[in-house]
């Protein structure tokens, strides 16, 4: 018997609601808790015929520390799943202590506002300190590690894709192919198309800020900085065929990094199409990307949440986006004294996304491993308490449990190397 609160009902969440509706037995209450009640009403009124979950719904500003602790106590969850915005994660992990249930997240910590001082001074040391210049960092879930592993809880940080699977496929080859891994790079590739000029595939503001900042890898020890989108390879994707990626900053980097320091040099490729890029340029080029409010016909405003209420919900590209997705982990390093090459990935279909659940891949590759990082908890395979990424667990159950239930692997022994 799990019950369980999601917070937010956006793309991801509705994915992974569907997918935990699928498995009464394990989910067997369900309180999808959000912002805006009209969206949670309607995925309940959808799944209520089809499922043996009970679910029920409820409105909630996670960043109201009071309405949370009185909504857990109310509901008293095995598990919170936050699959809402990262600038409530912590809000949501101290209710969860004082509550005295599990936690669950897709993305890493980040400010709503990066020009906020007390958070900027500490970001300015951390730049110093460790040369990253991303918003979001692991150092602030991190520091919650000895709350729970003092109070018996989990608090399972970052379990999408990427974040998420790519932590447990790096946990997978050093358990299954590697004695010592040398190089990594991690591929994320959306082939689909939306039809839109400019449409984000997941949250608009996360997205935009993630890809328009500075872009960093990690070798022999150090961080290496280098423009936003000055990094530039091809290659061709199983599924998808060839495609344009772009070097980037992601918040695995830094957890594979601290926990198999032995990786010499771990980098991360992203795909666009020429069409974003220059949608994306223009909005930072006009100050659309800024997280500072200003003021507007007396009233204040942050450019960056305007430009989202503008462009397409990614909520509703399901039934528009075709073709298929590709993420995964390339490797180099040495087995039994020799030197050898891996590379596992999953391919995800958007269409087929779409009918099982009326989101697109993206919604569907993040939703996905969320439901199964729940399933990991409440059944009880996975039971080491503290605030940890997937690298932390053991991979073999998460990784057959994502092989049933719509994101299988793939895996090659010859891969075609990024040079
Ligand atoms: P959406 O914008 O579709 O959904 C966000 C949801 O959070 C909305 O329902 C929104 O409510 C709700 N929300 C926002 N603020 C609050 C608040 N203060 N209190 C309660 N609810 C709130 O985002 P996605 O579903 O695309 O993404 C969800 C998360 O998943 C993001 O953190 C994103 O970074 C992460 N992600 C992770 C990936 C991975 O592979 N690890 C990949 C893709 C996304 P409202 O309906 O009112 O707007």
């Amino acid at each position: 018997m799990g019950r369980v609160i999601v917070i937010g009902c956006g793309g991801v969440a509705t994915v992974a609601i569907h997918k935990c509706c699928q498995h009464p037995e394990v989910f067997t209450d369900l309180c999808i808790a959000s912002r805006t009640i009209d969206k949670c009403d309607a995925l309940k009124d959808k799944l209520k015929d089809k499922t043996k979950t009970r679910i029920t719904t409820k409105k909630i500003d996670a960043n109201n520390l009071t309405e949370l602790i009185h909504l857990f106590d109310e509901f008293k969850p095995d598990l919170v799943m936050n699959l809402g915005m990262p600038y409530q994660n912590l809000n949501i992990m101290d209710a969860c202590l004082i509550c005295k249930c599990h936690y669950l997240d897709t993305a890493a910590y980040e400010p709503e506002n990066v020009d906020d001082p007390v958070w900027r001074q500490r970001y300015e040391e951390r730049i110093k300190e460790k040369n990253f210049t991303a918003y979001f960092d692991y150092s602030y879930q991190w520091e919650y590690k000895q709350k729970f592993e003092s109070a018996g809880l989990i608090a399972l940080l970052g379990c999408g894709f990427d974040p998420g699977v790519t932590q447990a496929y790096v946990a997978y080859a050093k358990k299954h192919e590697f004695d010592r891994i040398d190089t990594l790079d991690i591929l994320d590739c959306n082939g689909g198309d939306h039809g839109y000029p400019f449409a984000t595939n997941f949250n608009p503001e996360i997205n935009l800020r993630e890809v328009s900042s500075e872009a960093d890898y990690y070798e022999n020890g150090k961080w290496i900085r280098v423009p936003a989108m000055s990094i530039k390879k091809e290659y061709v994707f199983d599924g998808v065929g060839k495609k344009d990626m772009y070097l980037l900053h992601h918040e695995e980097i830094e957890s594979i990094s601290t926990i198999y320091p032995e990786i010499k040099r771990i980098r991360f490729y992203m795909t666009f199409g020429q069409s974003y890029i220059t949608h994306m340029n223009c909005f930072q080029n006009v100050g659309l990307l800024s997280t500072t409010p200003i003021m507007y016909e007396g009233r204040e405003i942050t450019p960056i949440q305007f430009l989202k209420a503008l462009l397409p919900d990614p909520a509703s590209l399901g039934p528009r986006t075709k073709g298929k997705t590709n993420i995964g982990c390339i490797f180099t390093g040495v087995k039994d004294g020799k030197e050898k090459k891996y590379y596992i990935y999953n391919v995800c279909d958007h269409e087929e996304a779409y009918k099982e659940t009326g989101l697109q891949a993206i919604s569907y590759t993040t939703g996905v491993p969320a439901m199964c990082g729940a399933m990991m908890i409440l059944n009880k395979i996975w039971t080491k308490p503290g605030a940890n990424t997937l690298e932390e667990y053991d991979p073999d159950p998460f990784i057959e449990a994502l092989d049933k239930y719509g994101l299988p692997k793939s895996e090659s022994h010859d891969p075609v190397m990024v040079d």
